[in-house]
């Protein structure tokens, strides 16, 4: 086990000045080598969204928006005893789904959404969550984003969902650089090689989580250290020579 080495402070940059200046492009070696390393250290990663059944992924991760995960999981029990299909929660009302909500926030638009949505699935789409970006991104509160964690954690799809952790972490290491999500997910989408692209998504997300935190990045705990182009990046080994 090798320690990260520090290196001389690079004209300190801010954390968070991820998005400054071109950055030098990652080669195919590197990306390759920065996944296959995810992959040794959490060869089957998963989502903290507590959910029970592919309508239930779906609600957390509507309620999930300008939300933290573990604050949905503490409301997602209570919930999805009283409602885990959209028959039920449609039955739930308006009223009786924010009580069971009122501590996640925007309490109240979620609600409203997740009714509109519940109804909709039931009368269009036979009471099962639809497989397709399109009738997904259709159901009321569902963006791309939320669309892209479904198709990949309930349905096996290889899409990459762009959170803010991965937007911060592709814009700063260079790896997928773009002004918007959608530009980050479609360069992540031409770039993480094809064996990789499953589970792209949950390694970037914890990386961002736990490691390339938005204030301050851990990088002498990093693995992808020594590959990472971020200027201000305080550490340039990894962590383990070959996983
Ligand atoms: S070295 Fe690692 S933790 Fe540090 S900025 Fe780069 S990716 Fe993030």
């Amino acid at each position: 086990m090798r320690t990260a080495a520090k290196v001389k402070s690079p004209a300190r940059r801010s954390a968070t000045d991820h998005a400054a200046g071109a950055l030098p492009q990652w080669t195919t070696a590197e990306i390759e080598e920065a996944f296959r390393r995810f992959k040794a250290a959490r060869p089957e990663p998963k989502g903290e969204l507590e959910h029970i059944n592919p309508f239930t992924l779906l609600v957390a991760v509507v309620l999930s928006a300008q939300a933290t995960d573990a604050g949905v999981n503490k409301a997602t029990p209570a919930l999805f005893a009283a409602a885990d299909t959209p028959e039920k929660m449609a039955a739930l009302g308006e009223k009786r789904l924010q009580g069971l909500i009122k501590t996640i926030g925007l309490f109240r638009t979620k609600a409203k959404n997740l009714i509109a949505l519940s109804k909709k699935i039931v009368q269009e789409h036979s009471g099962e969550v639809p497989r397709t970006r399109e009738a997904l991104e259709a159901l009321p509160g569902v963006g791309r984003k939320t669309a892209n964690v479904v198709l990949n954690v309930a349905f096996g799809e290889p899409t990459i969902a762009v959170d803010t952790h991965i937007f911060r972490i592709g814009n700063r290491t260079g790896l997928a650089t773009g002004k918007t999500p959608f530009d980050v997910e479609t360069k992540l989408d031409r770039v993480v090689p094809a064996e990789y692209k499953r589970h792209a998504h949950h390694w970037l997300i914890l990386h961002g989580r736990y490691v390339c935190l938005a204030r301050r990045p851990l990088c002498e705990k990093c693995l992808i250290a020594d590959l990472c182009k971020w200027p201000g990046k305080t550490a340039v080994n990894h962590l383990t020579s070959r996983h």
